[in-house]
């Protein structure tokens, strides 16, 4: 009996457990296996333009290295999975396995589905190096805390990553065909697993030595930007750390800080993922409340501040850049990210699934539990959060990142002709300030005893 593969975010070939047991059970029976992916009305619906965008470009990729035979439906998984099986009268279906809170439950539709018609859902490997859920402290529970999480993880370790089968049995079945390219204002990097592995080589070369001192730096461009093909699976993060663990740290070459900061960031990536898996309300509910329910701005003011943070017109520069590096590129850097949160959550003083939310429509590499906790990381919400009291102020954050301002003369043209680091601080300019960069928003300092009392007054009631 045939197999079906069904890819979802692991748009790739290599290293890919899935595939393996995929292929290994079709030559056992001496039949085919079918490369299925179905473009889900859900997804289709929530995610943006940029991500939808990429998303088709991926799937134009995957095509290609399958010589054409994608086999492509749109619908409701739990309708056309079966389908498609049927059709190809296949006994089983191939997925890694779908870990975040949508997808988990989307897989348990079809699995029963399918098995009502005597298929079995056969789930191989997870997009990380080791699953969500796989570990706990030493009590039996789960992780809290970053620290001894990454430690439990280096610890477990993870497996070689699993070889690309040499010539698979593809069968070939009608296709509603690869998606038309979605039309998006943002400027895309290359989609596929083969560009993808072009910059991640890239970034091993050039970019690993002195990552570890340079990754807050946004006006370096020093990090790998492998969250937009680790979103997709077009890189397993396996692959990546089995590579890392190939660098011979040296003199003119990485230095095993190096090689150590890149895996913790990876880290970070596979706790979000554990603590999404455990509290799947975190999508959408904060882990814990921090201030009074009253202390957050809504109605027409806070939708003002709102819509200028998200155009990237807030009078703070390196917010501004930000924000106007996400609309660009669907991309933003990370330290960037973290200031221009904290901005809404602590100077606008609105809730972070709000921006949160804008994140997720314009991001690329928009991903739930890495979105959704990052959030709540800088929010004060998460697990080992930063503590709420911790408010980014923009313009040391911006001096202190971004020391001679290059980042925002990038993305804020009107601020293109101040030189050096003055022009975190344009207010300062007097008579020479540029006229069309907006003023302040919200006075920081004045904002930040805003938070500062809203949390005492959580504490006093607490
Ligand atoms: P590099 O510095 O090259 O890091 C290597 C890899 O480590 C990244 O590709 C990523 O997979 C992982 N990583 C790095 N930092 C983090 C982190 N803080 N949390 C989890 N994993 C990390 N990342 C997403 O992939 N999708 C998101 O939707 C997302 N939303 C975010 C929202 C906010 C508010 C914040 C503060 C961070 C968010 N991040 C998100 C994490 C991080 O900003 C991006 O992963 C990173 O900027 C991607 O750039 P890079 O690949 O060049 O990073």
């Amino acid at each position: 009996m045939p197999t079906v593969l069904w890819f979802r975010r692991d748009l790739r070939l290599s290293d890919h457990p899935a595939l393996v047991a995929a292929v290994d059970e079709a030559r056992a029976h001496g039949t085919e296996v079918v490369p299925l992916y179905v473009l889900d009305d859900h997804l289709w619906d929530v995610a943006g333009a940029p991500r939808l965008a990429y998303l088709a470009a991926a799937l134009a990729a995957l095509d290609a290295s399958l010589d054409g035979r994608l086999v492509v439906r749109r619908g409701r998984p739990e309708q056309v999975v079966p389908a498609v099986a049927q059709e190809a009268g296949a006994g089983s279906v191939h997925v890694t396995a779908a870990t975040e809170p949508y997808g988990r439950r989307r897989d348990e539709r079809v699995e029963r589905a399918l098995a009502s018609t005597g298929v079995a859902l056969v789930r191989t490997g997870s997009p990380y190096a080791v699953a969500p859920g796989r570990l706990s402290t030493g009590g039996g529970e789960e992780f809290k805390v970053f620290t001894p999480f990454r430690r439990a993880w280096l610890a477990h370790g993870w497996h070689s990553p699993a070889p690309r089968p040499r010539s698979v049995p593809w069968a070939v079945l009608p296709s509603d065909g690869v998606p038309a390219a979605v039309p998006t204002d943002v400027e895309l990097p290359t989609a596929g697993e083969a560009a993808a592995r072009r910059r991640w080589h890239h970034f091993l070369e050039h970019d690993l030595p002195g990552y570890a001192e340079r990754r807050n730096r946004p006006d370096e461009d020093v990090t790998s930007v492998m969250s937009i093909p680790l979103k997709w699976g077009e890189l397993h993060p396996r692959t990546l750390l089995a590579d890392l663990a190939a660098v011979r740290p040296g003199p003119g070459g990485p230095g095993q800080a190096d090689v150590d900061s890149y895996r913790s960031e990876l880290a970070w990536r596979e706790f979000h993922a554990d603590v999404m898996w455990h509290r799947p309300a975190a999508r959408e509910e904060s882990l814990r409340e921090v201030l009074p329910a009253d202390a957050w701005a809504d109605g027409p003011e806070a939708d003002r501040l709102f819509e200028a943070w998200t155009a990237g017109r807030t009078g703070y520069p390196v917010v501004d850049a930000g924000m106007r590096q996400l609309l660009a590129l669907g991309w933003m850097h990370n330290r960037v990210r973290m200031i221009t949160a904290s901005f809404l959550v602590k100077d606008l003083h609105i809730r972070w699934q709000r921006g949160a939310a804008h994140f997720m429509a314009r991001l690329v590499d928009g991903d739930v539990p890495q979105n959704q906790l990052n959030w709540q990381w800088v929010a004060g919400t998460g697990r080992d959060a930063a503590p709420y009291f911790r408010v980014f102020n923009p313009v040391l954050q911006g001096e202190k990142f971004d020391p001679d301002g290059d980042y925002v003369r990038r993305w804020v043209p009107e601020l293109r002709d101040v030189p050096g680091a003055a022009v975190h601080k344009p207010w300062e300019l007097g008579l020479t300030a540029p006229p069309d960069y907006p003023e302040r928003i919200v006075d920081h300092a004045r904002e930040r005893e805003r938070a500062l009392a809203d949390l005492q007054r959580a504490r006093d009631w607490g």
